[in-house]
C-alpha cells in the first residue's frame, strides 16, 4: 500500500473498487469520542461511522461480550437458534410504545428494507389479492443500495447506472400532505419513509405528514415502514424517531448503530404481518448470530438506562444553540437542519466537501448530507464540552 508524501496516514493505490474514491486515511484506533489515524494525528470525531458509533470508541464492556460469546459459540445459522438471538429479540418486543410481534435480523441497512419491503407485498398479496403491489417512497429518501432499498431511493446518481429497477414504485415528495393523498390508495402494498431524511439533505418529517402517513396507510391497508436505520436508537432525542413526530409505522427497520460497530440489522413485524409468512419465504445465513446479538442486547441495554436519551437530547439542544450562534457569526451558514444528535446546516460557501477536507485537516471529522448539506452525527455519549470544540473547529474551518 502507497502512503501518499504529504499525508503519511493516507493511502493511495487502494486496493478497493472506485467508489470510495482514490485515497482514504487510515485510521487505527478509538477512545471516546476521539479517532487517532496511523500517523498519531487524532480527531474529534462528528461522523461516528456515519451514526453507527453511539456509544463511541474503545469500549471495553462491547469488546468483553463479543470476546466472551466468540469463544463460547460464534454461529449456527438460521437452521438453529442461540440464546443471545432469542435474549435480544425479546428485549426489542418488549419495548414500547409500538406493539411487534417478532424480529427479523440481517446484516445491514439495505437488507433490512429489503425484508420490510417483501413483508409488506406479502402482506398485500394475501390481504387484498395479487395486483396491489406499488410501493411508495419519497424524494431525497435513501433506503441503501440492493435492488429493492434502491428503487426506493430515488436519486438520479444512485438510481441511473442500474436501470432497470424494481417496477411499481410510485415516488411522492416529502413532507407533502395533498400529494400524499393523491397517491396512496389500496394498490399501494408498502410506503418506505425516513422521519429525518439523513443521506438526503436532513429535512425532518412534519407531525402533520406523520399523521397523514399513518391515517392514510391505515385506510388504504398498506404497510408503513419507518426506516429508523439512522434515526433508531435514540440519535434524534426519542428511542425511535418516529415517536418523536407521531408516525404509527406498522414495520420499524434498524441497523446502524444496534451492535456497537458490529453489523446486524433488525426488523420489528407486527402480528398482521407475522402470520402471513410462510416458512422459507424469505431468510440469510449471518443474520442474527450469536455475537453481533450479544453485544447488540449489551448496547441496547445501555441505551435505554435512565437518562441516556434524556441526555441525548439535552446534547442536541446545546448543539442547536452553538450552531445558531455559529450562523449568526457566520453568512456561509445557511438553514440549520435535523435534530437532536443528527443536525447540520446548508452551507452556502461553496462545495461542502471542500469544507470537510479543511475540517479534517483541523482534527475534526464531519459528513456531507443532501447536495451541500454539513452533516454532524457524533457518538451519543458526546459531552458539551467536545460539542463546543466540535463547533469551534467548524468555525475555523469556514474563515
Ligand atoms: N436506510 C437509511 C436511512 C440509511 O441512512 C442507510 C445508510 O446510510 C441505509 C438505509 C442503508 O444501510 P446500509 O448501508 O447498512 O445498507
Amino acid at each position: 500500500m502507497e502512503m501518499k508524501t504529504h499525508d503519511p496516514a493516507v493511502a493511495t493505490d487502494l486496493p478497493f473498487p472506485r467508489q470510495y474514491g482514490t485515497e482514504l486515511l487510515v485510521i487505527s484506533r478509538g477512545k471516546g469520542v476521539w479517532l487517532q489515524d496511523i500517523a498519531g494525528k487524532k480527531y474529534l470525531d462528528f461522523a461516528g461511522g456515519i451514526a453507527v458509533n453511539a456509544l463511541g470508541y474503545g469500549r471495553s464492556d462491547l469488546a468483553k461480550v463479543a470476546a466472551q460469546q466468540m469463544r463460547k459459540l460464534n454461529h449456527v445459522s438460521n437452521l438453529f437458534t442461540t440464546e443471545p438471538a432469542l435474549a435480544l429479540a425479546r428485549l426489542m418486543l418488549a419495548r414500547g410504545p409500538y406493539k411487534f410481534a417478532s424480529v427479523f435480523f440481517g446484516n445491514s441497512g439495505t437488507e433490512a428494507n429489503e425484508a420490510a419491503l417483501k413483508y409488506a407485498r406479502l402482506h398485500s398479496l394475501r390481504t387484498k389479492g395479487p395486483g396491489h403491489d406499488r410501493l411508495l417512497c419519497f424524494e431525497n429518501g435513501f433506503h441503501g443500495r440492493t435492488f429493492g432499498a434502491l428503487s426506493c431511493t430515488p436519486s438520479a446518481k444512485y438510481q441511473e447506472p442500474f436501470q432497470p429497477l424494481v417496477p411499481g414504485v410510485l415516488v411522492a415528495p416529502y413532507n407533502d400532505v395533498d400529494a400524499l393523498k393523491r397517491v396512496l390508495d389500496d394498490q399501494v402494498a408498502g410506503v418506505i419513509v425516513e422521519v429525518l431524511q439523513g443521506e438526503g439533505g436532513l429535512s425532518t418529517m412534519t407531525p402533520e405528514f406523520a399523521r397523514a402517513l399513518s391515517e392514510g396507510c391505515r385506510k388504504a391497508e398498506a404497510i408503513l415502514i419507518a426506516d429508523e436505520v439512522q434515526t433508531g436508537m435514540g440519535r434524534t432525542g426519542t428511542f425511535y424517531g418516529s415517536e418523536g413526530v407521531g408516525l404509527e409505522p406498522d414495520i420499524i427497520t434498524l441497523a446502524k448503530p444496534i451492535a456497537g460497530g458490529l453489523p446486524l440489522s433488525a426488523v420489528l413485524i407486527p402480528d398482521k404481518v407475522e402470520r402471513l409468512i410462510h416458512a422459507g419465504e424469505h431468510g440469510t445465513t449471518f443474520g442474527g448470530g450469536p455475537v453481533t446479538t450479544a453485544v447488540a442486547a449489551k448496547v441496547w441495554e445501555l441505551v435505554s438506562e435512565p437518562g441516556f436519551i434524556q441526555r441525548v437530547r439535552q446534547r442536541g439542544e446545546f448543539l442547536r444553540k452553538e450552531l445558531e450562534a455559529l450562523k449568526a457569526r457566520h453568512a456561509n451558514v445557511g438553514t440549520l437542519l435535523g435534530k437532536g444528535l443528527l443536525q447540520g446546516f446548508d452551507y452556502t460557501g461553496g462545495e461542502v466537501k471542500d469544507l470537510l477536507s479543511r475540517l479534517q485537516a483541523r482534527g475534526l471529522l464531519a459528513l456531507r448530507s443532501g447536495t451541500n448539506c454539513v452533516r454532524l452525527a457524533p457518538p451519543l455519549i458526546i459531552s458539551e464540552a467536545e460539542i463546543s470544540k466540535g463547533v469551534q473547529i467548524i468555525e475555523e474551518g469556514l474563515t
